[in-house]
């Protein structure tokens, strides 16, 4: 039978990733597609051979890995070198997660999908979903000293996102983050006595 799953998603910089690992240290099951996709444009993955087709050998290393810093520059520039970026890679993504989530042997699984609202294809594979909530400055903040990215660019990754009310609409769990890491931990604890006992039931 498929193990539980809770989908965990929430804007860029929101915490996604520290709430994940919160949760694994309780002893939750973890898969989360940007590790799944960081792997698959590895060294060597197929995916990055059709990426090359795609677009060139410019896109791969000399270690036969996705170059990721030239695709991200592409495909901020060419919204249609985006989509067909995302037609290779979103399906193996997709089929990924579920192999994952099917072959994990945790009480429950924590899914975590930076895009779930918009891309639609993960609501059939989650049972619930968690939202991590944020501010949007502090978001900033986190992501400016985390990435070292441009204000600019944060700011069109955040626009091209659900906005943050649409998603909290959508959610049937949230966290705020805009404590400290030891706020985080109680809302993760209770959380995740709750999803033992709907994985227990179900
Ligand atoms: P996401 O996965 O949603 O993009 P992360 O969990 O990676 O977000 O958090 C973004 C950055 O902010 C990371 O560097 C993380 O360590 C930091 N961070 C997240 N939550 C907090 C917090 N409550 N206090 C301090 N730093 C935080």
């Amino acid at each position: 039978m498929m193990p539980y799953a809770v989908g965990l998603t929430g804007g860029i910089g929101s915490g996604k990733t520290t709430v994940a690992g919160l949760f694994a240290e309780l002893g939750a099951g973890l898969v989360d597609t940007d590790d799944i996709a960081r792997a698959m444009t590895g060294p060597g993955q197929a995916a990055v051979s059709e990426i090359a087709q795609r677009f060139g050998p410019l896109y791969v290393t000399a270690h036969g890995a996705l170059d990721r810093a030239r695709m991200r520059k592409l495909a901020f520039e060419d919204s249609r070198a985006k989509n067909e970026l995302e037609s290779i890679l979103h399906p193996l993504i997709r089929r990924e997660s579920e192999r994952l989530v099917a072959n994990s042997t945790a009480p429950y699984v924590i899914l975590v999908v930076p895009l779930l609202f918009e891309s639609g294809a993960y609501q059939t594979l989650v049972r619930r979903v968690l939202v991590v909530d944020s501010d949007q400055e502090t978001r900033i903040e986190r992501v400016t000293r985390r990435n070292n990215l441009p204000r600019e660019e944060i700011l069109a990754i955040i626009a091209s996102q659900i906005d943050q009310a649409e998603r909290m609409r959508r959610a049937d769990d949230v966290i705020r983050n805009d404590g400290d890491v030891a706020a985080l931990e109680s809302q993760v604890a209770s959380l995740h006595r709750k999803y033992l006992g709907l994985a227990a039931e179900s």
